[in-house]
């Protein structure tokens, strides 16, 4: 059956660089709902407009917005394989819609918990840096670039910050996730599916961690493997 790998886990807790990893090397699409929005608010409509706004202040996309375009992607066939949310879902509406869409499209889900203690993401979140051209991402505390403020493959490029990743707005996130987001844990763990992994380690050891997961699930659910 095939799966849907949900990470998990505070803004700033590392999801970004994980689902970067597993799309690279397991070949699964990494579904980004903050990418997809942000790529959104570039645009030049109105509804750009509000999504911007939204996003700049720390604050959440309405949940049937959010849903349209989480079941819209998720319906190309590129995911029928599967596929790998990040920043899906963060509220209950958003959980219990992914239940249903599971439930149709005929996948299993697994979720992945990035544990990163509370006091060390607001750290996470300002020093975060990606390059504009291939979206890998930095950190001026944890994971300088090579070159001050360039990409190590794009030394042409300048990193960018997210203007929500800014002091300010950082606090507002964790806030929300908190309230929201953070219950959810409760429930996928009361449902049997939810996964810790220590997000203090290195990526690639956290990477490592998460493909042991997944390789666990499937030899229990084909104990025949
Ligand atoms: P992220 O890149 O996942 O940190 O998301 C950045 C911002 O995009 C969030 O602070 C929200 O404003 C918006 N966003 C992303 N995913 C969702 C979601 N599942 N529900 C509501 N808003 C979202």
């Amino acid at each position: 059956m095939s799966k849907i790998i949900v990470l998990m886990g505070a803004p700033g807790a590392g999801k970004g660089t994980q689902a970067r990893l597993l799309q690279q090397r397991l070949g699964l699409p990494q579904i980004s709902t903050g990418d997809m929005f942000r790529a959104l608010g570039e645009t030049k409509t109105p509804l750009a407009e509000e999504v911007r706004a939204i996003q700049q202040a720390g604050k959440l996309i309405p949940d049937e917005l959010v849903i349209r375009v989480v079941e819209d992607r998720t319906a190309k066939d590129d995911c029928r394989r599967g596929y790998i949310l990040d920043g899906f879902p963060r509220t209950a509406a958003q959980a219990e819609m992914l239940e249903e869409l599971a439930r149709r499209q005929l996948k299993k889900l697994s979720a992945i918990l990035i544990d990163v203690p509370l006091q060390l993401l607001e750290k996470r979140m300002t020093g975060r840096r990606s390059c504009p051209i291939c979206g890998e991402i930095y950190n001026l505390y944890f994971r300088p670039p090579k070159l001050d403020n360039k990409c190590d493959r794009h030394p042409e490029a300048e990193l960018i910050q997210r203007t929500d990743d800014r002091q300010e707005k950082v606090r507002v996130r964790l806030e929300t996730y908190e309230r929201e987001t953070a219950p959810l844990l409760d429930y996928y763990q009361h449902t049997g599916r939810l996964h810790r992994v220590d997000g203090l380690r290195s990526p690639e050891e956290i990477y490592g961690d998460i493909v042991k997961i997944l390789n666990e699930e499937v030899v229990r659910t084909n104990p025949a493997n």
